[in-house]
């Protein structure tokens, strides 16, 4: 079971990340959008650490929302209302229970895409963090259906992240900013979908130690 440590964990690795990454994310939305995504995403996870330290939620659900209104109000532009929509409605899947399974924490997960489908109307091939978290999310669910451990799970479910953000290279934007630039966004991967997929590599490290 996946306490409340585990998700606070998480956030933190999230924000190691992204800041490492963050040069990374700058140089893919300067080349198809305006070059905030590292900034943004960074000045969320700090702010959502933060939050975290001040005050951390005994359970996970609570803790999930805590991050999603953090993010929300930190990140700006479009991905900081559509990723405080995915982390508040894992949180709200979560509901109140004080352990997570790799049933429910795939339930969860897969309640966030959901979010982020419906509030951006993107779907998969738009050239978006969707092309990254749906198919993580599907591999986590088969993975644990077929009754692999937590680890093993997000193991394929960080790998199929990856491949998903690499795959939008090839894509033309239908959704964004990116999209403003059509045909001409052809040949960059979706820094949207970049940070999706260091989010869910960070859960993947934080399992492996955990
Ligand atoms: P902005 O585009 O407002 O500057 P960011 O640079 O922070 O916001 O985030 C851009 C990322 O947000 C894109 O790379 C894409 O992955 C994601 N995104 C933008 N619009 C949508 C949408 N409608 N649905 C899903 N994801 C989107
Ligand atoms: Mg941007």
């Amino acid at each position: 079971m996946l306490d409340a440590g585990f998700f606070a964990a998480w956030v933190e690795e999230a924000a190691r990340s992204v800041l490492a990454g963050k040069d990374r994310l700058t140089r893919l939305d300067t080349a198809i959008g305006d070059g905030d995504h590292g900034t943004n995403l960074d000045r969320g996870l700090t702010a959502a650490v933060q939050a975290l330290a001040d005050h951390r939620p005994a359970t996970p659900g609570a803790l999930l929302v805590l991050v999603g209104g953090t993010l929300i109000r930190r990140v700006g532009g479009a991905s900081g209302p559509l990723y405080g929509t995915a982390f508040r409605e894992a949180g709200r899947a979560l509901g109140e229970e004080p352990g997570v399974s790799p049933g429910a924490l795939a339930g969860a997960l897969e309640a966030a895409v959901d979010g982020v489908r419906r509030l951006g109307s993107a779907a998969e091939g738009d050239k978006t963090m969707v092309d990254a978290l749906a198919p993580a999310v599907r591999a986590l669910a088969q993975a644990v259906r077929e009754g692999r451990d937590v680890r093993e799970a997000l193991d394929t479910a960080a790998a199929a992240a990856r491949g998903g953000a690499e795959a939008t290279v090839p894509m033309q934007a239908r959704k964004g900013r990116a999209s403003y630039l059509g045909p001409r966004s052809i040949g960059h991967e979706d820094p949207g979908a970049a940070s999706a997929a260091l989010l869910v590599e960070a859960l993947r490290t934080v399992a492996a130690r955990w």
